[in-house]
């Protein structure tokens, strides 16, 4: 049997490393158009690798994994965080579990994992700086993969190719007539505009508010946690999220929308009302400035932004500004203007559509012995290990697809 994997990255080195284990005698050939197999491995979770969540947190997984999460669902019944986080641990790596719920190598290393899975991958031929330019169907269900330099007839053929934010990272399926839902960017900050006449929100640069609740206005996108103020705009965990959510929406508005952001959780005005009422009547001689029920420099701004001097007695604030402080902690606006890469780390929204697979065993319906794992397919998540869980899941996945065909072949009833 002779299988070709298109891609030596996460999904395609992990699905090659566990049909080696299982069909040792079988040719498996990797072909990888970088001059390294697993580099962007090596530089995940900023050279730490995330490799995956221990998903304690996650109440549902359409929260996770905005695109695919029923197929996610299914595939996790045979292959899920924990069988991961055993195989890494019964190859050696230790493990450490973060607050965060994000599982790292406790070595801080992402070359362990890339080590480990090389290890793993002995005998298995990777041929690098092989962009694979066509997959040509021939007889009897058998492919021929063409690279510049190389043309090889496979009987399974993998496609591990990973996200690619312009529609031509797909070209090379093309003779393959599938369904591809039209790549975007996911997972990205936002740059925001603001009015001139004040100092903008971006002088707060490196402000961490720990528990905000923001949404798209006029949309149902909405997301929580922390938000970092950055020199161009908003981050954080809240707002890769939101970005992740809305990844397709805002692609179609070029990136144009208004943000709302409730600086205090779920916090609703009424509630929001009170407590500033009541700071106010226990301090009516303070200044406004000082009662600060966000960090001090943010309050500030939004006093500024409503116009209202710090110096001001509490006792002088009138029912109308109250108001509109009101309004600017639970519905704070802000126009955002377009989206920045967060730390490099973007990972594609679309890909392969996944009616072109059979949800169980990843296999292409039209085109029996081509499988697809990994970010090719339109899966994606938001941050916190659970991308490359997807790409363990599925390289797994496809790889005890094939062994099943094997044993079938080899023993049929
Ligand atoms: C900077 C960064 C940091 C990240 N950190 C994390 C993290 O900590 N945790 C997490 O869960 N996720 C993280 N992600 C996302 C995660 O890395 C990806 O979702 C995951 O690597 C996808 O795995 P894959 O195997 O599908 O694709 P990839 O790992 O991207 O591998 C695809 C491979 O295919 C090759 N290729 C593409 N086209 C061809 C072709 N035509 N012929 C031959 N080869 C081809 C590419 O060169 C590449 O090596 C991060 C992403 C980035 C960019």
């Amino acid at each position: 049997m002779k299988t070709a994997i298109i891609g030596a990255g996460a999904a395609g080195c992990f699905c090659a490393t566990i049909l080696k284990r299982f069909l040792p005698e079988a040719q498996i050939d990797i072909y990888e158009s970088g001059s390294k197999p697993l580099q962007k491995v090596a530089i995940t979770g900023g050279g730490r690798c995330n490799l995956t969540n221990n998903f304690t947190d996650v109440k549902s997984l359409n929260q996770i994994y905005p695109r695919g999460f029923n197929l996610m669902k299914r595939l996790f019944k045979c292959f899920d965080h924990q069988a991961t986080m055993r195989w890494f641990e019964e190859e050696g790596v230790k493990l450490i579990i973060q607050d965060d719920h994000c599982v790292f190598p406790k070595s801080q290393d992402a070359m362990e994992i890339v080590s480990t899975l090389l290890r793993g991958m002995q005998g298995v031929r990777i041929y690098t700086r092989q962009r694979v330019k066509e997959i040509l169907p021939c007889d009897n269900h058998s492919y021929k993969i063409s690279t510049d330099s190389r043309c090889e007839i496979y009987d399974n053929v993998v496609v591990t190719s990973g996200g690619s934010p312009k529609a031509s990272g797909l070209d090379f399926l093309s003779e393959l007539a599938l369904e591809i839902v039209p790549p975007v960017p996911s997972l990205f900050s936002f740059s925001i505009s603001e009015k001139e006449d004040i100092t903008p929100i971006t002088e707060l640069m490196g402000i961490v508010v720990k528990d905000t609740e923001i949404r798209l206005t006029g949309t149902k996108f909405k997301s929580e946690g922390p938000l970092l103020i950055t020199h161009w705009g908003m981050s954080g965990p809240a707002i890769l999220r939101l970005s992740s959510y809305a990844a397709r929406w805002l692609a179609e508005r070029n990136y144009e929308a208004t943000l709302s952001i409730n600086w205090l959780g779920g916090m609703i005005e009424e509630n929001v009302r009170k407590m500033l009422q009541q700071q106010m009547d226990d301090n009516p001689k303070k200044q406004i400035g000082s009662i600060h029920p966000i960090t001090q420099r943010l309050w500030h701004y939004l006093l500024q932004k409503n116009r209202i001097e710090p110096e001001r007695r509490c006792a002088d604030v009138s029912g109308k500004l109250l108001n509109k402080l009101v309004a600017s902690l639970c519905n704070d606006i802000y126009h955002i203007c377009g989206q920045n890469r967060y730390k490099d780390e973007f990972v594609t929204c679309g890909g392969v559509s996944l009616s072109n697979i059979d949800p169980n065993t990843l296999e292409c319906k039209k085109h029996r012995g081509i499988y697809f794992a990994g970010e090719v397919l339109d899966v994606d998540a938001v941050t916190g290990g659970f991308n490359l869980q997807a790409a363990w899941t599925m390289g797994y996945i496809v790889a005890h697809s094939i062994i099943q065909g094997q044993v079938t072949l080899l023993n049929p009833k």
